[in-house]
């Protein structure tokens, strides 16, 4: 991509109405737009990490067996019925359509998840099976804050699993916990997520979250150094103020991020619609349920709000936008410049041949140099390359990775090499 050509543009100071670091900075390097309170366009950078995050999870959902589906955002008044929760639900998103009926804008999934898998899986031999998928949800919050984190509308992923029995859940419930932490190191925040356990609702002892730690976090949670795990404001006086696991009781109170969920529903949503499967023996038995959820624009904030100086953002390897940004710093001699200019042109054509991302500061002298590294720290990609007559004279390129001070002179000819 040329920065000549891409619409939208960075700012020179953070959006004055908005609190949150990560809606600050993301806002002003251009990733998002703030259409409204707690509603947010993604512009081509930002789109281009959010696709990233999403195909992280798309791969490890897949690794598991995952089948993905879309369901719709509108959904109807009569699913919310059977289930209770078009009363009971939270800031549940309603509104009327032309034909008189009322509607939800889907919060949650269970109310279409479960009818559809009733039409499919009948039988113990069709067990285990695992549905997700990657759409829009919507909360009807009386005031959307934190930016990115609370929004009125908001991407997840959602998948449900249907099991023969309890066992068969714990054992996939365990192996979902694995899934979350590989997907949370791929993002670059494995090292400040911990698992989180939170009060499991009427059905279960526990539920759990993946709570990411940082210092504008909203949530506070309480963590065991000794077992890496963390238990949340919730349920910590239940607790005793102990850790679950080894009864701890020096734990390490944080701000946090809540980054995913996991659930066991068990037959919470089956049984509303007598949701049964035949087993081995011929026997009806209830259809066993856990629901694994991970919001994408809010990991996006989080990472934001980890992976940050007073610069500007710094993306981890697998999500950044493009992996180099390269800049081309204009001689005031003309045939100095014009083999600046062919020379950037090559790389930026010669990086992307051998898959390597590129954002192109090609700006010309209409922009300062100053203005262009700055651009390049808060755009945040990993690595930066300068062409100039200084670099030209070495027949090399100034490579500067953003999370570090040193540069260094790379020659031209290695430089594809060098970079991957
Ligand atoms: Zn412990």
């Amino acid at each position: 991509m040329r920065l000549s050509t891409l619409f939208t543009k960075t700012n020179k100071e953070a959006p004055k109405d908005e609190l949150s670091i990560n809606a600050r900075i993301l806002m002003q390097a251009g990733f998002i737009d703030k259409v409204s309170a707690g509603v947010y366009t993604y512009l081509p950078l930002g789109f281009r990490v959010l696709k990233k995050i999403e195909n992280i999870i798309r791969e490890e959902m897949d690794k598991v067996g995952g089948q993905e589906v879309l369901m719709p955002a509108l959904t109807p008044k009569k699913v919310w019925e059977q289930t209770g929760r078009w009363e009971n639900f939270d800031a549940l998103f309603k509104l009327i359509g032309s034909d008189s009926r009322e509607y939800a804008l889907g919060a949650t999934h269970e109310e279409i998840v479960v009818p559809l898998a009733q039409q499919h899986i009948f039988s113990y031999k069709d067990l285990p099976v695992y549905i997700y998928q990657i759409q829009d949800k919507f909360r009807n919050e009386k005031r959307a804050k934190s930016g990115m984190l609370r929004g009125r509308e908001f991407i997840m992923k959602d998948m449900y699993s249907f099991h023969a029995d309890e066992a068969d859940l714990d054992i996939f419930y365990k192996e979902m916990q694995k899934v979350y932490f590989k997907i949370f190191e791929r993002c670059g925040i494995l090292d400040s997520t911990y698992l989180t356990f939170a009060s499991g609702g009427a059905f279960s002892k526990y539920s759990h979250e993946f709570q990411t730690v940082t210092a504008a976090g909203e949530d506070d949670i309480y963590i065991c150094g000794d077992c890496k795990i963390a238990v949340n404001e919730e349920i910590i006086k239940d607790l005793n103020n102990k850790c679950p696991n080894c009864e701890n009781k020096h734990l390490n109170k944080e701000k946090a991020i809540e980054v995913g969920n996991i659930f066991k529903l068990k037959d919470r949503f089956s049984a509303p619609f007598g949701y049964e499967y035949i087993d081995e023996a011929g026997n009806k038995k209830p259809i066993i349920m856990g629901c694994y959820g991970i919001g994408l624009g809010r990991l996006m904030g989080t990472i934001a709000e980890v992976h940050h100086d007073d610069k500007g953002l710094i993306w981890p390897k697998e999500i950044t936008p493009y992996t180099v940004h390269l800049i081309e710093v204009n001689a005031k001699d003309v045939e100095e410049n014009n083999k600046i200019k062919l020379t950037a042109e090559k790389l930026y054509k010669d990086l992307q041949e051998s898959g390597i991302g590129v954002l192109f500061d090609d700006r010309g002298d209409n922009v300062s140099t100053g203005a262009k590294f700055a651009d390049a720290d808060l755009i945040g990609c990993p690595m930066r390359l300068v062409v100039s007559e200084r670099t030209l004279n070495n027949d090399s390129v100034e490579i500067k990775k953003r999370n570090e001070e040193e540069k260094e002179l790379v020659k031209l000819k290695h430089i594809a090499r060098d970079v991957k």
